[in-house]
Order: structure tokens, then C-alpha cells, then sequence
């Protein structure tokens, strides 16, 4: 066992929290790799795997290393590691596509796997963009409009991705 799953266990004990049985609801992207471990204290984590258990009340935001002694899997663990990495990679590829304008005046994102295009509608004066993909237009994203054609393309992405796992 690796200081790190060592450490992590101790860290548990000490907190009087379940030191098995542990499942990762989910591992976020964050923007750098600088995210300290709340666990073991490894501060160089960017895919931050985010742990909870039915005898605990709270999460635990950790590395790979820790989901893998937390849940028992380290196999599993990694592939949740890959899995994100997969994606930001495929985040970054589409992010970098550019939008081109249709002589209708809207946006159209080309080469995608639906079609995405996005137009200005407005609301009482205020200006916002209304995404659509595959004809489901979107004009809301975590509960706020959608103000640039870079927010657009983000919220375009999203939707990929949740048709991605849902198909
Ligand atoms: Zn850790």
C-alpha cells in the first residue's frame, strides 16, 4: 500500500469516517492541476474525484489514489481518471472549433456530430444567445442565460456529452 492510500485511511480514522464502502459520484475538471487531496494532502490533483458514503454525511474531494483505496477499486479508480481525461481532451478539441456565420444571420458550428447553430434573441431589452442542438434549442444553462458565443459553444459541448453517456 502507497503512503498516499496509507494517509488516506489515517485521515479517516482520525475523522471517525467509514474507511471502506466509499463511491465516486463524480470527478470534476478543474482548470489546473493544483487541487490539494483532502484526504492524503497529494496537491497536484486536476481530476478531482468526488467520494460519498451512505453512513456519512458529507463528500470528500480527492485524487485517484484515494477513490481507489476509498472504494476498493483502483482498477475502477483509474478508468474514472481516464475517462475525464478523455473528455477534457475532447472538450479542448471542440473548443477550439470556430463559429461561422450563415448568410440568415445565425451561427453555425461546423463539423459536428448534430447540428449546432446559435442566434441573439432577447428578452425585455436583454440580449442573449439561444443554442440549439440537434433542434433542441437551449436557452438556459445552470440557470442563467447563455451572454456569449464562447458560453454557447461550452453549453453545445455539454449536451454532446450528456447524449454521449445517455445513448
Ligand atoms: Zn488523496
Amino acid at each position: 500500500m502507497s503512503g498516499y492510500s496509507q494517509r488516506c485511511i489515517a485521515k479517516l480514522e482520525v475523522l471517525g469516517a467509514p474507511r471502506s464502502g466509499w463511491t465516486c459520484k463524480n470527478v470534476e475538471t478543474m482548470e489546473d492541476a493544483t487541487f490539494a487531496c483532502e484526504l492524503c494532502d497529494y496537491d497536484r490533483i486536476r481530476y478531482v474525484h468526488v467520494m460519498a458514503h451512505p453512513q456519512w454525511s458529507g463528500e470528500f474531494r480527492v485524487g485517484c489514489v484515494c477513490d481507489g483505496t476509498m472504494s476498493g477499486n483502483m482498477l475502477a479508480a483509474q478508468e474514472r481518471d481516464d475517462s475525464a481525461k478523455r473528455r477534457e481532451t475532447r472538450r479542448r478539441a471542440f473548443l477550439k472549433k470556430q463559429w461561422a456565420e450563415h448568410p440568415a444571420g445565425f451561427m453555425v458550428l461546423p463539423k459536428t456530430r448534430k447540428a449546432i447553430t446559435a442566434e441573439i434573441d432577447s428578452f425585455r431589452g436583454r440580449e442573449f444567445y439561444k443554442v440549439i442542438v440537434g433542434g433542441e434549442p437551449y436557452q438556459w444553462w445552470k440557470n442563467r442565460r447563455i451572454e456569449t458565443l464562447e458560453a454557447a459553444k461550452a453549453v453545445a459541448f455539454e449536451v454532446l456529452e450528456y447524449e454521449r453517456k445517455t445513448d
